[in-house]
């Protein structure tokens, strides 16, 4: 079917395309004006019975799948936390489909076991982690946390993996969160067999920071109830407000009762690679595992994930099964199929690789200077206007504020802020998500993309000072 040269030139319109994209993301609506279903109902029932041009299908995907798209790429994203993808990044996810390895055995690609070996020393040495410690690549930061409770759990001498967790007597497994933690670790909770009531919430400070002393209470009650710890979950940089965990004062109380600690550190974690932030993973030496997204905050397109553990063999205790087809005749190589429940595994590093070589670490450096200022200098315009309020902490590229003119209680606050961030959303001009902060409803702005300028975000407040003022 394929003719001399279509490769080519199927390339050829899909780069001149992605130029053109990038030119002027900011052409689009941030978030669709679609409904539910609209894309279904553009589309026919049934797949074709026989080929189409090329130029056909391109035609559709600009017709039905570009206007249905929310536009991550669009430097007024400011929802849930701002990503984008870097030009070597993409084209490094070209090369990497075009060589569609499986990265299961190291023989099954040399280069892509070898290379993720590397780029993961070379990350974990700009985050500051002990040399000692192992990087391993996962789709998701969800998907590397489950990896670390699991490994966890088998580090319990249980024998949960022999012998399962039914049918026979097994005092209760707990592992501690807090109100902040993100649900992947409830979630890993539930497929683990730890049930959802044995995530125990430690209390928070007035910060939203984990209480280390309530956790060595919690700890203590449920040993003297007969429970087992299997895991603490610090968060650095919560999803909803990007507040801190203390890691240091905490792994003291892990390592006082041999509980393993796992950091989340999915997106707040990249900014420790700044001198000047690296205080942020103060401590995380003394724990087991930490997890950071290079496709959250580092410019890397989904998905990328780094998961880093002190004993890499913990891991493998939990997941190596090695069936007959798979067995390898070389010694001493990393088989990545031992580290999780995947077998199969993506060409992850190279998109990582280039893009840790295309910016060079001052460049990313820079980029997250860059939004960490403007979102301090957003919060500031939000503190000095009379009516409105920031609600949290901002210690990084995520702000939390909102509309308060006085008078009003708390069913109308959020009432009328819900109402300025659908307005805003409406306009298509620039996108937010909201979070409530101890009962208090808060719109978030968060900056991560890498083509947001001043402009962008003085155009956002712009807006919602506009919407605000229609509502009140
Ligand atoms: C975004 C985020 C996650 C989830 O990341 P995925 O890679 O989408 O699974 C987990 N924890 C924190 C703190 C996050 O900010």
């Amino acid at each position: 079917m394929e003719r001399q040269g279509a490769l080519r030139d199927e390339f050829d319109q899909v780069a001149a395309w992605i130029a053109h994209y990038f030119e002027h993301p900011e052409s689009y609506r941030v978030m669709p004006d679609v409904r539910p279903g609209d894309v279904v109902a553009a589309l026919p029932a049934s797949a074709p019975e026989t080929g189409e041009p090329f130029a056909t299908i391109l035609a559709d995907f600009e017709r039905i799948v570009v206007p249905a798209t929310t536009h991550w790429n669009h430097p007024r994203f400011f929802a849930y936390f701002a990503t984008s993808a870097a030009p070597a990044a993409i084209a490094a996810e070209a090369l990497a489909a075009t060589l569609d390895v499986k990265a299961m055995l190291w023989r099954t690609s040399p280069a892509a076991t070898e290379l993720e070996e590397v780029t993961m020393g070379w990350l974990g040495a700009l985050l500051g982690l002990p040399p000692t410690w192992t990087g391993i690549i996962y789709d998701t930061a969800s998907i590397g946390g489950f990896t670390a409770l699991a490994a966890a759990r088998e580090t319990l001498g249980l024998a949960i993996r022999e012998e399962g967790m039914t049918g026979r007597a097994l005092p209760a497994l707990r592992v501690y969160v807090t109100s902040e933690t993100h649900s992947h670790v409830e979630k890993a909770a539930i497929a683990l067999g730890i049930g959802q009531r044995n995530v125990v919430r430690v209390p928070v400070d007035g910060e939203l920071r984990m209480r280390a002393d309530a956790l060595r209470e919690c700890i203590e009650n449920d040993r003297n109830d007969g429970k087992v710890p299997m895991a603490i979950v610090a968060t650095v940089g919560t999803t909803s407000t990007t507040s801190v965990d203390p890691v240091r004062s905490i792994a003291a109380v892990a390592r006082e009762f041999g509980v393993w600690l796992h950091v989340d550190a999915a997106y707040a974690g990249i900014a420790a690679i700044i001198p000047e932030f690296r205080s942020l993973l103060d401590g995380v030496e003394l724990a087991d595992s930490l997890v950071v997204n290079p496709h959250k905050w580092m410019f890397v397109p989904m998905d990328c994930s780094a998961l880093f553990v002190r004993d890499e063999s913990a891991v493998r205790r939990a997941f190596s099964l090695v069936p007959e087809f798979l067995t390898t005749p070389e010694a001493d190589v990393v088989n990545y199929m031992d580290y999780g429940l995947q077998l199969g595994r993506r060409f992850r590093a190279l998109k990582l690789w280039f893009v840790l070589r295309r910016f060079g670490a001052q460049g990313i450096r820079e980029k997250l200077r860059g939004h960490i200022a403007l979102a301090q200098e957003f919060a500031a315009w939000v503190r000095d206007e009379p009516g409105w309020e920031v609600l949290a902490p901002h210690p990084l590229s995520l702000v939390c504020f909102r509309h308060a003119p006085p008078g009003r209680d708390e069913a109308a606050l959020e009432a009328l802020n819900a109402a300025i961030m659908r307005a805003v959303n409406a306009t298509g001009e620039a996108f937010m998500s909201h979070t409530k902060i101890a009962g208090k409803y808060a719109i978030r702005l968060a900056i991560g993309n890498l083509r947001t300028e001043r402009s962008d975000v003085e155009r956002a407040w712009q807006i919602l000072r506009r919407e605000a003022q229609k509502l009140v």
